[in-house]
């Protein structure tokens, strides 16, 4: 009975998600499942083909009238459709591509509207500053996708007249950052092109039809899923088809609980008559009933590169969603960062806070942050305290004290390959702090210049951490909690209270 009921769920599917794209050189080099490289396969056998022309035709069918019915009403989609100039059409396409690689959709639309709505124009583009891209990407995350999809643009203009390149194929040649999939849907979106997409959701929906078992980040695998893919687009709307695949990925076909039932392709899908076949058996053999029982090919036994290893095969509880199979990801690096958040009194009396440009390449490149160092790991608290008073003192030149620091507490922030903590401290002041020019850039500003600048989500955590321990010592807020020891209008007070002098900040406590 538990086998029937998981492989009923598994074909029913329980919740909805939404998957998001992958940056195209994430799949570069992917590691197979289990280590080592893994061989190529050759060419498939039948059951993870397309070879039917009518169930071709059949399943474009299906997926583009489910499309015109369903589709989400996305600000690229509009702009796809109703703008009549060629190069500002594909612009607006390739914008969205990079926003939504690694981007969920909703998150998507405000910045997408916003960079639409500031530079509707490559031309426009061309001439932003790249500090101005960096604050409007603020918070998207992956930063150098902004950096590239200007330079890009740069390119465009200087180099090719302002006209974007106008098949796939040239696309990927002459724009650097522009991949195999952005260049595909560029052409097939804005041009008609009829050629296919692979990403992460047409990886998951392609393997699903055809129970494709084979590590998906295999680079022969996904050589023979762009086959496919450029088999099955429709070739008077190549653009729609393209953007049908990739919907069904993020909102029926989804990784964890996809929606069979409301699937419009699933009378094409074998991983669903592979569930519906053991539900017939299952219930034959546990129920005694008699439900026909699907006719599902098998590839021989043993020795098919697309099926499932023998190391790891068809597990039922799972379902439809034994495919597509991944490599194992990777662990993240952990690091450590001591961060200060050195705050004053500006002119107008508005609090202010500083903040230091990161060099221009490597990772948040460009981006502005609070005065931070990297920590060796293990380092103990009282170690880190001294370092970044160190780090502090060298780069303003000012006696600061370990001591004076006051600390705020940890925040994580998860990159994409690095579990980062940022250990927090502030430094009220009361001066101004003259730093050599010698150094990185660096400006104060009050919170809403710090919120309208290139910071990252990761530094916006931090501010929101140390106010929220600023109201607490102040009787502000939520808990309106005190540490023990801390003294409202002390040493380590906040200046959103008293405001002390630079003396008592920058000294170290005196013993108890
Ligand atoms: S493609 Fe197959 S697995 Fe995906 S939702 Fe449709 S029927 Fe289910
Ligand atoms: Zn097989």
């Amino acid at each position: 009975m538990s086998q029937l009921r998981a492989a009923a769920a598994a074909a029913r599917g329980l919740r909805r998600s939404r998957a998001v794209r992958s940056p195209e050189k994430s799949r570069k080099g992917a590691a197979p499942r289990g280590g080592g490289p893994a061989p190529a396969p050759a060419q498939p056998p039948a059951r993870h083909l397309f070879s039917d022309a009518a169930e071709i035709e059949a399943l474009r069918r299906n997926l583009l009238a489910w499309y015109d019915k369903c589709k989400r009403d996305l600000p690229w989609r509009t702009l796809a459709a109703s703008e009549p100039d060629v190069d500002r059409r594909a612009y607006a396409v390739w914008v969205s591509e990079i926003m939504l690689q690694q981007t969920q959709v909703a998150t998507v639309i405000d910045y997408y509207n916003r960079w639409m709505q500031k530079w509707p124009t490559l031309q426009a583009l061309a001439e932003a500053s790249l500090e101005e891209v960096n604050e409007l990407w603020a918070g998207l995350g992956y930063y150098s996708r902004g950096k590239r999809l200007q330079e890009a643009a740069r390119k465009v203009v200087s180099e090719l007249a302002g006209r974007m390149p106008r098949t796939a194929e040239d696309l990927q040649k002459l724009l650097p950052g522009v991949g195999r999939y952005t260049a595909g849907a560029i052409a097939s979106i804005s041009y008609g092109q009829a050629t296919g997409v692979v990403d992460g959701n047409v990886i998951r929906v392609l393997c699903r039809l055809r129970c494709i078992g084979a590590d998906s980040s295999n680079p022969a695998v996904i050589d023979r899923l762009w086959d496919m893919a450029n088999a099955l687009v429709d070739r008077s709307r190549p653009g729609d088809f393209n953007q049908a695949l990739m919907e069904l990925g993020a909102t029926v076909c989804v990784p964890k609980a996809p929606l069979c039932e409301q699937c419009p392709v699933k009378q094409h899908c074998r991983a669903r008559r592979r569930v519906e076949k053991e539900l017939a058996l299952a219930s034959q053999r546990l129920l005694g009933t008699c439900l026909p029982v699907p006719d599902v090919e098998d590839c021989s036994v043993g020795g098919c590169p697309f099926c499932p290893p023998a190391t790891e095969p068809w597990d039922s509880s799972l379902g439809v969603t034994n495919f597509p199979r991944k490599a194992a990801k990777k662990q993240p690096r952990v690091a450590w960062t001591a961060t200060c958040v050195l705050e004053r009194r500006g002119r107008c009396g508005a609090l202010e806070y500083l903040i230091v440009q990161r060099p221009s390449s490597g990772l948040l490149a460009g981006l502005w942050e609070f005065p931070s160092l990297p920590l060796a790991l293990g380092l103990q608290e009282e170690k880190q305290r001294e370092a970044l008073a160190d780090h502090l003192r060298a780069w303003t030149g000012w006696p600061v004290a370990a001591g004076g620091l006051r600390y705020v507490g940890e925040v994580i922030h998860i990159f994409s390959h690095i579990h980062q903590t940022y250990v927090v401290y502030s430094l009220p002041m009361d001066g101004d702090v003259t730093l050599d020019p010698a150094l990185s850039p660096s400006r104060w500003v009050t919170e809403e210049e710090f919120h309208a600048s290139a910071v990252s989500t990761a530094m916006k955590k931090v501010l929101k951490a140390c106010k929220k321990q600023c109201g607490e010592q102040n009787g502000f807020g939520k808990g309106s909690k005190r540490k023990r020891g801390a003294k409202p209008g002390g040493a380590s007070s906040c200046p959103t209270g008293t405001q002390l002098s630079l003396h008592a900040f920058l000294r170290a406590p005196s013993p108890q």
